[in-house]
């Protein structure tokens, strides 16, 4: 077995910038501090990016498209590249995977198994995609020939949240770069750290200077810059709904780039007493809720399931809720590790309390110190919620479950509607006309039937209503990052 904390003594971490292939302080010479929430120890003083450091990156990054060196290398190139940086990631696993447990605080098993092998997997897609897309000739009369093709945008600005910080940049960063675009990427303040290893990996992959550029530093300041600048060509952006309707604002009183969202959930999990593995469906709803301690766009946080199996199907949540019992993330048999940081532990709290004074809380709920941190929340279940209370409307993003019971079909799909979310659900039932017929029902963007987050790099992820718009991952993807160009010509 690994020692981590061991890898973790002699691990180096980037603090700087790095804009057009050089790491760089910031031009204020400003700094922040990362810290590993799990145990609130430094782990490094990291350059505060701001106007000025967004103006160079975006500089550097208009530079490297304008001079074709990325954007009109052909696509055989630029699989190549992408391909072998999905190959440094993987070499690159334990390292990269303890950086994101240091960072995020959430366990190390789950980086080693998801985060980082899931983000060498979407390079490599993206790369192995990019020269089998064909272009089109259109319907025309004889004697014309109508070209549609997909160019690049330009530069393309990409902030991303805290919960899967490789993750999330991969998502948009890989579909960017193969459509030949150059990027400045913006991590969450909270967890600057792979972002910053992935820009050095991609250089040392054949990368070019100033294709791929990271300004660390916070929202308000790099982000809004980002999303005012006049030569974005196009800002993709995942993180809470608030922060998503910003950008939409700074994009109308800038440039009109196009806005790309992936923002926040409440996702309906709903169980059929006609399910006919419980066990498989409790698990799932374990999982769907506790996994990264809850801090996940997908999360099923809210469980709809059929009166006749109610309090059945709480008890068997409550059993698991014991191997999701908080633990060092370092330690690789954790399976539930630290919140972010202490912010994000104080909201989670705070509705805990809200909770209690509205519904029946019959699992967890408390804090719990560890390591001399005490970002750690047990895995809690309020029973007895009805969906107008605000633990069952507002996004918690943490390990805190709410449970609803309906009678009808009609009932579950009215409540797994009444949101402004419609990122994803669940349906655990036998019945094909019913799953068929939720599926007409439900407005969401992903649709897991006896199964649970369903995610791949072959299929479109997104929300309905106020989840976002546009699509990650799959084909998809590259809608946002190219623009199409038609060219007619007459012979
Ligand atoms: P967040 O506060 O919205 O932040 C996301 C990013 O936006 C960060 O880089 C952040 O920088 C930046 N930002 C914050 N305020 C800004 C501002 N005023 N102007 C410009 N940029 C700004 O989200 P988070 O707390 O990092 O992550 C949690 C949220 O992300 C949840 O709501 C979750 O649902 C959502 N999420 C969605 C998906 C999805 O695919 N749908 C996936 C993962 C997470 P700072 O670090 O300085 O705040
Ligand atoms: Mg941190």
């Amino acid at each position: 077995m690994q020692n981590w904390h061991e890898k973790a003594t002699r691990i180096s971490f980037r603090n700087q910038a790095f804009i057009n292939g050089k790491w760089v302080a910031s031009a204020s010479g400003k700094v922040f501090e990362a810290r590993n929430p799990a145990t609130n120890h430094l782990l490094a003083s990291i350059a505060e990016c701001d106007v000025e450091d967004v103006n160079r990156a975006v500089a550097a990054a208009r530079k490297a498209f304008d001079s074709g060196v990325w954007s009109r290398a052909s696509p055989e190139t630029r699989k190549t590249v992408l391909v072998r940086l999905a190959e440094l990631i993987r070499q690159h696993q334990d390292e990269l995977a303890l950086l994101e447990t240091l960072d995020t605080g959430k366990p190390i098993a789950n980086s080693v198994a998801a985060d980082i092998p899931g983000s060498a997997a979407t390079f490599q897609w993206f790369g192995e995609a990019i020269d089998k897309v064909y272009g089109e000739i259109a319907p025309t009369e004889l004697g014309n020939l109508a070209l549609v093709r997909r160019d690049a945008l330009g530069v393309v600005a990409c902030v991303v949240p805290w919960n899967y910080p490789l993750m999330m940049a991969s998502w948009k960063v890989a579909p960017a770069l193969a459509a030949g675009n150059s990027v400045v990427l913006k991590p969450a303040e909270q967890t600057s750290l792979t972002a910053l290893r992935l820009a050095e990996l991609a250089v040392e992959a054949g990368l070019p200077y100033g294709v791929l550029n990271v300004v660390t530093g916070f929202g308000e300041t790099a982000g809004q810059a980002l999303g005012r600048h006049m030569d974005v060509d196009c800002l993709a952006f995942t993180g809470s709904t608030e922060v998503g309707k910003y950008f939409l604002r700074y994009s109308a009183e800038s440039n009109m780039k196009p806005v790309w969202l992936e923002c926040g959930g409440k996702s309906p999990n709903l169980v059929f007493s006609d399910c006919d593995d419980i066990e498989a469906a409790a698990d799932a709803a374990a999982f769907g809720i506790w996994y990264d301690q809850g801090e996940v766009c997908t999360a099923n946080s809210r469980l709809l399931v059929e009166e006749k199996i109610k309090d059945e199907f709480v008890d068997l949540l409550k059993k698991r809720a014991r191997d999701y019992q908080p633990g060092d993330p370092l330690d690789p048999t954790t399976k539930m590790g630290a919140v972010v940081e202490d912010r994000q532990t104080a909201r989670i709290l705070s509705y805990i309390e809200q909770g209690k004074s509205v519904a029946r809380l019959v699992e967890g709920g408390e804090q719990l110190t560890i390591s001399g941190s005490s970002n750690y929340v047990t895995p809690t279940i309020f029973d007895g919620v009805t969906n107008d209370m605000v633990i069952a409307r507002e996004e918690i993003f943490g390990p805190v479950l709410s449970v609803l019971s309906f009678r009808e079909e009609e009932e579950a799909a009215r409540i797994a509607n009444a949101s402004i979310y419609g990122l994803a659900a669940s349906i655990w039932s036998n019945n094909l006309k019913r799953v068929m017929r939720l599926s007409d029902a439900l407005r969401v963007g992903t649709i897991s039937v006896n199964c649970m987050d369903a995610v791949s790099n072959v299929v479109p992820f997104g929300g309905f209503k106020q989840s976002g718009n546009g699509r990650d991952l799959s084909l998809h993807s590259f809608d946002k990052y190219t623009n199409l160009k038609t060219v007619w010509i007459k012979y």
